[in-house]
C-alpha cells in the first residue's frame, strides 16, 4: 500500500490516512465502510454518537480484509445524564464500551477516544482510568483522546501514567492548529485531523486551492490531503461517493513545494467550522 503510516507513542502503528463516517445513516454506512476497504483504506473512525457502528462493523466482517489489517478507532459519547465520579463512572465507561464493541462485532477496537474534554463538568481522570483498564486489558489496543486543549492534555499528562496517542481535532487549511501541534511535538502525542477537507464547504473552492491543483495535476480535496500527510497529520476525510473515496486515497505521486505550502498557508482564516470544544457540552 502507498498510504503512509505514523507510529504512536504506545508502539501501534496507524495509518496516516483513514475514513470518517460522521453523518452517514447506519444503513448506509456498510456500503460505504465497504467502498473505503475495497478502495484501499484501512482505519475507520466511527463513534457512538454516529449510531452507525452496526453497519460499519457489517462493512469489516464482509471485507475479507483480516481483522489485524484493519484499524478501527470509536468514541466515548459525552451522555450528560450519566455520573461519570466514581466506581460507577468507571463502570458507565466499560459498558458504553461494551456497548460499542457489540454493535461492531467485535472482540477488540485499535483506538478508544474521549469524545469531547467537557471543562465545564471537571475532571475526566476517571474516565481515564477506566480507558487505561480498556488498554491494559486489551480490549483497546491503543487509547486517546478529541477535541482536548492544552490545558486538558496537561491535567491529563500529570495525572495519569499512560499518555494518550493522539488527540484527534478540528484541523485543515483554514485552521491549521499551529500551536497544538507543537504542543502535541513536545509530548510525543500524534495530531490527528477531524474535517480535514473543511467538511467539504468553502475551502475546497478557494482559488489559492485551485491554482495548486491545476499545477499538480490533481482536485483541490487531493492537495489538502497531501498538505495533512506532508505536515505529519493523520487526516480522516468523508466521502459517500465511490469515486471521491478512492480520489482522497491517491494522494500519493506528488509533492508540494514551498510555493505551494505558502499558498495553502494564505488562507488560514484562524476560525473553526464546527464548535470550540472549550464550550461544548451537547450530548
Ligand atoms: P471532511 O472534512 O472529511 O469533509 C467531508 C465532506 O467533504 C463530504 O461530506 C463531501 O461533501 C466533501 N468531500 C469529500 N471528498 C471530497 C472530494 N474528493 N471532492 C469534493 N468534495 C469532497 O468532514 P467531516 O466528515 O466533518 O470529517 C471527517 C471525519 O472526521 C468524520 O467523518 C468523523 O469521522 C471525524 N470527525 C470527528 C469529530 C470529533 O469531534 N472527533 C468531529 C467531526 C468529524
Amino acid at each position: 500500500s502507498t498510504i503512509p503510516s505514523v507510529t504512536l507513542n504506545d508502539g501501534a502503528v496507524i495509518p496516516q490516512l483513514g475514513f470518517g463516517v460522521w453523518q452517514v445513516p447506519d444503513a448506509e454506512a456498510a456500503p460505504a465502510v465497504r467502498a473505503a476497504i475495497e478502495a484501499g483504506y484501512r482505519s475507520i473512525d466511527t463513534a457512538a454518537v454516529y449510531e452507525n457502528e452496526t453497519g460499519t462493523g457489517v462493512a469489516i466482517a464482509e471485507s475479507g480484509v483480516a481483522r489485524e489489517e484493519l484499524f478501527v478507532t470509536t468514541k466515548l459519547w459525552n451522555s450528560g445524564t450519566v455520573d461519570w465520579s466514581g466506581q460507577q463512572g468507571r463502570d458507565a465507561v466499560l459498558r458504553a464500551f461494551d456497548d460499542s464493541l457489540a454493535k461492531l462485532g467485535l472482540d477488540h477496537v485499535d483506538l478508544y477516544l474521549i469524545h469531547w474534554p467537557r471543562p465545564m463538568h471537571g475532571s475526566f481522570g476517571n474516565i481515564w482510568k477506566a480507558f487505561e483498564q480498556l488498554a491494559a486489558d486489551g480490549r483497546a489496543t491503543s487509547i486517546g483522546v478529541s477535541n482536548f486543549g492544552p490545558q486538558q492534555l496537561e491535567v491529563l499528562l500529570q495525572e495519569s501514567s499512560v499518555a494518550p496517542v493522539l488527540n484527534q481535532v478540528e484541523l485543515h487549511p483554514y485552521f491549521p492548529q499551529h500551536e497544538l501541534r507543537a504542543f502535541h511535538a513536545q509530548h510525543g502525542i500524534a495530531t490527528e485531523a477531524w474535517s480535514p477537507l473543511g467538511q467539504g464547504k468553502s475551502l475546497l473552492d478557494e482559488p489559492a486551492l485551485a491554482k495548486v491543483a491545476a499545477k499538480h495535476g490533481r482536485t483541490p480535496a487531493q492537495v489538502v490531503l497531501r498538505w495533512h500527510l506532508q505536515s505529519g497529520v493523520i487526516a480522516i476525510p468523508k466521502s459517500v461517493t465511490p469515486s471521491r473515496i478512492r480520489e482522497n486515497l491517491d494522494v500519493a505521486g506528488f509533492e508540494l513545494d514551498a510555493e505551494d505550502l505558502a499558498a495553502i498557508a494564505s488562507i488560514d482564516t484562524g476560525r473553526r467550522i464546527g464548535p470550540d470544544p472549550q464550550g461544548f457540552d451537547w450530548n
